[in-house]
């Protein structure tokens, strides 16, 4: 187990694409940090880079007390889980898993032991004799875990493990890698483009765009304190409503003003983080999580508690709804309760009275008809 350190870490290739720009990340002992952006954020590049299957083009590289710059991928001792699994077909689970042991010439009874160790910890043993055709994709991903856990190595380096298993099995193993990264304590960089994964996962996550870290937090504080607006509509599903709109100074407090309709700003909001005072005059960006609204009857139009817009589709999801509406020009969803169900169609209120990014914002939507 290590520390990993990318310390201005970036790569360039020939063709002059710039994949990674300076990036600068401290991964502590047994840490499970979770790179995550979009396709092309350069967070496949980043872990191959420490894996050593991609070439520096600058920065410093820190495995542990070495820096690993020059050092080829077999001396840096990480264990690469790739997205496609890469098993040998032609072998069996037992010799899948111990392949890399053998490489190294480790002693026979040796192998045989961490190889049985490593099966008892994924529920692979009754599978030790098959071949990966013969498996399911759940189980060719625990052989490619298998693999990594035999090796005890400094790191795991995951790139996207989990993406060809189906929706529920990704769930279950999801659990399992992070029950064995717990149980075991290997510092773990995991590559993800799902958020879900990257908030589930993660002990902190690393959010990529074009190339350039935006933030790397815990991932409560990625949820509750987005650096800019990039992070803030990336984590969260669904994703946060971003609206234009204008902060003015209001008595004691402020309003704020989307399209044509005010919702009142209460004065201790305006010093809490980040701090709105800041904000006013000035033409602002406002995010409200879908989750933060609520359809309880808490305030009125008039007294500037609530927004009216027109229901315009209803999403059941089993246990939740969402809600799509229009404010101003801006689509608009929100995740409600099944009491909205009930009144879809008829007249509604749905408002929120939970704080969201330092507003407190209610919505009252009315329906068509
Ligand atoms: P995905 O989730 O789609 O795998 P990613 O975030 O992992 O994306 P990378 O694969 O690291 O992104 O790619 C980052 C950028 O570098 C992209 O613009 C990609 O086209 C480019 N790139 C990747 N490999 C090469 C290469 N060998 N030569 C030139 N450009 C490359």
């Amino acid at each position: 187990m290590a520390r990993v350190r990318l310390a201005g870490v970036a790569k360039t290739y020939p063709d002059g694409t710039s994949a990674v720009k300076g990036l600068d990340l401290d991964i502590a002992d047994g840490e499970f940090l979770v790179l995550v952006g979009p396709s092309g954020c350069g967070k496949t590049t980043a872990l191959r880079m420490v894996a050593g299957l991609e070439e520096i083009s600058g920065g410093t590289l820190t495995i542990g007390d070495r820096v690993v710059n020059r050092t080829p991928s077999r001396d840096r001792d990480v264990a690469m889980v790739f997205q496609s699994y890469a098993l040998y077909p032609h072998l069996s689970v037992r010799d899948n898993i111990g392949f890399g042991l053998q490489l190294r010439k480790v002693a026979k009874a040796e192998i045989r032991s961490r190889v049985e160790d490593a099966a008892r910890t994924l529920g692979l043993t009754e599978h030790l004799d098959r071949k990966p055709r013969n498996l399911s994709g759940g189980q060719r991903q625990r052989v490619a875990m298998g693999r990594a856990i035999v090796r005890s190595p400094q790191a795991f380096l995951m790139d996207e493990p989990l993406s060809n298993l189906d929706a529920k099995l990704r769930v279950q193993m999801r659990a399992e890698i992070s029950r064995i990264q717990r149980d075991l304590g290997v510092t773990t960089i995991y590559v993800t483009h799902d958020q879900v994964e990257a908030m589930t996962l993660g002990d902190r996550v690393a959010v990529m765009k074009k190339g350039e870290l935006q933030q790397v937090a815990a991932p409560q504080e990625l949820y509750d304190h987005p650096v800019n607006l990039f992070v803030a509509g990336f984590i969260g599903s669904p994703a946060m409503n971003l609206l234009q709109g204008s902060l003015e100074a209001d008595g004691a407090g402020a309003r704020l003003t989307l399209g044509d309709q005010h919702l009142a700003v209460p004065a201790e909001l305006l010093d809490e983080r980040p701090p709105l005072r800041d904000y006013l005059g000035r033409e602002v960006a406002v995010g409200i999580r879908p989750e933060d609204m609520d359809d309880a009857d808490l305030g009125t139009e008039a007294d500037g508690s609530v927004l009216t817009s027109t229901t315009e589709l209803v999403e059941a999801l089993g246990a939740e709804l969402l809600v799509h509406f229009t404010l101003g020009a801006a689509p608009v969803v929100t995740e409600d309760t099944k009491e909205l169900a009930r009144d879809a169609g008829a007249d509604t209120d749905l408002d929120s009275g939970r704080r969201s990014s330092g507003v407190i914002a209610r919505f009252s939507p009315r329906s068509r008809t």
